[in-house]
């Protein structure tokens, strides 16, 4: 443990608290939905109300857009999401945390080796449903998913919008959030990041959403920006 020498909640995000260390830093962090138990190494602080895990921004693209000033955190206690791409489920826990019991991660992963350790974080998590499927294929996993309040993909592939406008389509209802993790960089390094994700951007707003705001994550992720906007069906 190091300790912490104050924890309050964030002015702009709630549920999303801030802890002050004894040499003056400051972390992000949500509340620990499983005291003791830690997800990918992450220093958990005890406090008089209860145990807070530290939320990594260079882990985390979530984590990053907040500390780079994301317009709003649309993830509210309670909510239903669809999370494309939870990979070992770093991102998915703190969310976790953050809609707490009654709320549901539907949570998208299609390689098995990933999936082995999102199960287990899921495990100790009722909110994490883990389903093992391809994005691409909403089809598949109509019959799991349940229509959500909110959208967050991170799948790091080249048609990202359309698969994200397809599962919105299926699953997203009229208003609910999109928070989209898009490349920023290509490998033509000469090229504007923002010629990179101008055509996402621009696919996601052809099939009704509605940008609200846009973030690039350097210095805690150099490759990509976080995108957010509403879905009008
Ligand atoms: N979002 C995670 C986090 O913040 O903790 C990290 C996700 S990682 C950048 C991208 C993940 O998307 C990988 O685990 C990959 O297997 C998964 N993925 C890529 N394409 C996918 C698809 N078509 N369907 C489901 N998962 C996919």
């Amino acid at each position: 443990y190091i300790s912490a020498t104050n924890i309050y909640e964030h002015p702009k995000y709630p549920r999303v608290y801030v802890v002050e260390l004894e040499d003056g830093s400051s972390r992000l962090a949500t509340k620990n939905l499983v005291p003791g138990k830690r997800v990918y190494g992450e220093h958990l602080f005890k406090w008089s109300d209860g145990e807070y895990r530290e939320w990594n921004a260079y882990r985390s693209k979530l984590a990053g857009a907040l500390v780079k000033g994301l317009k709003e955190l649309p993830i509210k206690e309670g909510q239903k999401i669809l999370y494309l791409g939870a990979g070992s489920g770093t991102t998915a826990s703190h969310i976790s945390d953050i809609i707490g019991l009654k709320g549901m991660i539907f949570a998208v992963e299609f390689a098995p080796r990933v999936m082995r350790e999102l199960i287990v974080v899921a495990d100790d998590r009722p909110n994490i449903v883990p389903i093992l499927e391809d994005a691409r294929f909403p089809m598949r996993y109509r019959m799991v998913v349940e229509e959500v309040d909110g959208l967050y993909a991170d799948i790091a592939q080249p048609e990202q919008a359309s698969i994200v406008a397809d599962n919105a389509d299926m699953f997203l209802k009229n208003g609910g959030w999109l928070l989209l993790a898009i490349k920023a960089r290509s490998i033509d390094v000469t090229a504007e990041p923002s010629d990179v994700y101008k055509k996402e951007i621009e696919t996601l707003t052809r099939r009704g959403f509605e940008i609200v705001d846009v973030v690039h994550l350097e210095p805690f992720d150099k490759d990509h920006a976080m995108v957010y906007a509403i879905y009008r069906k």
